[in-house]
């Protein structure tokens, strides 16, 4: 996967950041131990200086050298066991001195062989997540706090289900698809008009996904599509470079969440981009999840039978129903 730069930059600085973190740990602990049993101190200084003797005594070509290398190491290892009888002796575990390593593979340095190693990708993950702002904007989406008291109990007029039973459903196929992602077999289409939950749902969805450490992506269709056409387009090398940018970030992200479809102008470049991403990432297999206020009938009209028979055959398709619920809670 391509990283962006500066979310790549972020996720090393809070790479940085735990290391010191560690470091500080480390001195803190050190401290606390030299404050119950100050003999530590003069182990301390003991192993510094036999560091610093080793050090001297590697660069002499002295005639008694594997001698006093040998001696070295014989009051090294008496120092470290003095060491550890010490921590024992104050119930403390053996390590409890050692430097602090957040990440056994890469031991903290980011890298594994010439791949950026799992923590750093935990990072740059969390630093993507954090521009899904828009979308936990308010920062208490959750399943736990979707109110289904909110939906009517009877069915409006033509309707065979009320509107809390088939949102009950689909509260239940959205927690199913964040707990399990990624392996969930469906992408999502959320249906239905304003002020129904559409974007409260994609928004509980993408915290529990980027929570677990995959990339989330949340874009309205008339933004993503127009960073295709910008990519296309454009004579702003720039602005190019930033569309090519943010066009990858959608096509290979974990989940990709498209908001509003079809409130984008449509145009032949669009409508192109629009079958690109979702094929893209259909074929290798990432989830998206999109949303519109566009009925079947209306998507039919709008978008080319490619498109709308790539939704109809790998969208599982839920239903909001009801009245606008932000109305009711004004
Ligand atoms: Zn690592």
């Amino acid at each position: 996967m391509p990283y962006d730069g500066k979310l790549l930059a972020r996720a090393r600085e809070a790479l940085e950041q735990q290391k010191q973190a560690n470091q500080n740990e480390q001195q803190r602990r050190l401290k606390e131990v030299s404050a119950r049993a100050p003999q530590l101190d003069t182990i301390s200084f003991g192993l510094r200086r036999q560091m610093a003797e080793l050090a001297r005594l590697s660069l002499s070509h002295s005639a008694d050298l594997s001698e006093r290398l040998a001696a070295l190491q014989r009051e090294n290892l008496e120092l470290q066991a003095q060491r550890l009888e010490l921590l024992r002796s104050l119930g403390l575990p053996e390590n409890y001195l050692d430097e602090i390593i957040s990440c056994s593979i890469c031991r903290d340095s980011g890298m594994d062989g010439n791949q950026p190693c799992r923590c750093l990708r935990k990072y740059y993950n969390q630093a993507l997540t954090a521009e899904l702002g828009t979308l936990l904007r308010h920062g208490d989406e959750s399943f736990e706090r979707f109110d289904l008291t909110l939906y009517d109990e009877t069915p409006l007029p033509g309707d065979s289900v009320s509107p809390r039973f088939a949102m009950e459903q689909i509260l239940r196929q959205c927690r199913k698809f964040a707990d399990n992602f990624p392996a969930v077999s469906s992408n999502l289409l959320f249906q239905g008009g304003n002020g129904l939950g559409k974007t409260y749902l994609s928004a509980c969805i993408a915290r529990v996904v980027a929570e677990k450490g995959y990339s989330v992506c949340y874009e309205s269709a008339s933004a993503a599509l127009e960073a295709y056409e910008t990519q296309k387009f454009t004579r702003d090398e720039e602005a190019a470079a930033a569309a090519a940018q943010r066009v990858r970030g959608m096509e290979d992200c974990d989940l990709m969440i498209l908001d509003d479809l079809g409130t984008e102008l449509t145009t032949s470049v669009s409508m192109s981009a629009l079958y690109t991403l979702i094929n893209k990432r259909l074929i290798a297999g990432k989830k998206t999840i999109i949303s519109t206020n566009l009925s079947d009938e209306e998507l039919q009209r709008r978008y080319s039978a490619q498109i709308c028979s790539r939704i109809r055959g790998e969208f599982l398709r839920l239903h909001f129903i009801g009245r606008d619920i932000r109305l009711m809670k004004k």
